[in-house]
């Protein structure tokens, strides 16, 4: 199997495999989005809202707020596997909760000119961990009018995308095999076909009499070429083994961390797999 990154920033990584499986390529995808540990607010404890949005709504947007939960900055919170990270209102005070995460404050109060308003953004979140704040500052997360107070605490914790998408570190976690495009020689050139394609990936070259392939990383194989053509001069497949992965996420962690961290993740489930295969079979 070979690995090429095509290009890196801080929150996509385009990368292209060759020589893999799809189940393989899947299972990584999948681990990337539900196995990889990231932070989010989980509990809240609304003291005051006296602004027009619901309790629930207001809690909800909390937690779907990105905060920065690189692998360094989550080292040492508890994870959901551990025990007592669920907080239970019967048996916890909301001072044991605390410690079990991250505790964010948000106390604003609306303007004091009848007619105004004022907007509560992600950056008026107040973090105990100055690592852990959100990735953005111009969220918006509440409109408060004249004289509306907003009191909230609430308490961030480490979990799976597996259990709710606010812990899903990707935005977009994709792949497609790599395509092939292919002329018939033996046809006469239809320049239809580059008109067609609305990526760009096609280029007529009258003066040569062919078809120039531009860039064949961005065809979507959406066929809109070969639907064109009138005399079957195009032909678009791809490639079984080869494959064009991305990762973007949504600013709380690198998507190289990502990666890195999903593999992890695959190769602990397949150890576990192949011990209990290996027990099983001395029984
Ligand atoms: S399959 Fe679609 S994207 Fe690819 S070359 Fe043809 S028209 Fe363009």
């Amino acid at each position: 199997m070979e690995i090429e990154i095509k290009s890196q920033s801080d929150d996509e990584i385009v990368f292209i495999v060759r020589d893999a499986e799809v189940p393989f390529i899947n299972a990584i995808r999948r681990c990337a989005m539900v196995n990889v540990p990231k932070i989010a607010i989980e509990d809240v404890n609304i003291v005051r809202n006296d602004s027009a949005m619901f309790n629930e709504v207001l809690a909800h947007r909390l937690g779907l707020t990105p905060l920065v939960s690189n692998l360094d900055a989550i080292e040492g919170l508890p994870l959901p596997e551990d025990e007592g990270w669920e907080y239970d209102e019967e048996k916890d005070t909301w001072a044991d909760n605390i410690k079990k995460g991250v505790l964010f404050e948000l106390k604003e109060v609306g303007p004091k000119a009848e007619g105004e308003s004022k907007v509560i953004y992600s950056k008026h979140l107040i973090s105990s961990d100055e690592t852990i704040k959100p990735v953005y500052d111009t969220i918006p997360l509440v409109k408060l009018k004249k004289d509306e107070v907003i009191d909230i605490e609430a308490v961030a914790k480490v979990g799976y995308g597996k259990d709710h998408a606010k812990w899903i570190p990707t935005t977009v976690c994709a792949y497609k095999q790599y395509p092939k495009i292919t002329f018939n020689e033996d046809k006469e050139v239809d320049y239809d076909c580059a008109l067609a394609c609305p990526r760009g990936v096609l280029k007529s070259d009258r003066r040569s009499k062919h078809i120039k392939i531009l860039d064949i990383e961005n065809c979507t194989m959406c066929k809109s070429c070969v639907r064109a053509s009138s005399n079957g001069y195009i032909n678009v497949g791809y490639h079984e083994n080869d494959f064009i992965f991305r990762i973007e996420t949504d600013g709380s962690m690198p998507p190289k961390e990502v990666l890195l961290k999903a593999c992890d993740k695959l190769g602990e489930k397949a150890d576990k797999f192949i011990r209990f295969s290996e027990e099983g079979g001395s029984k």
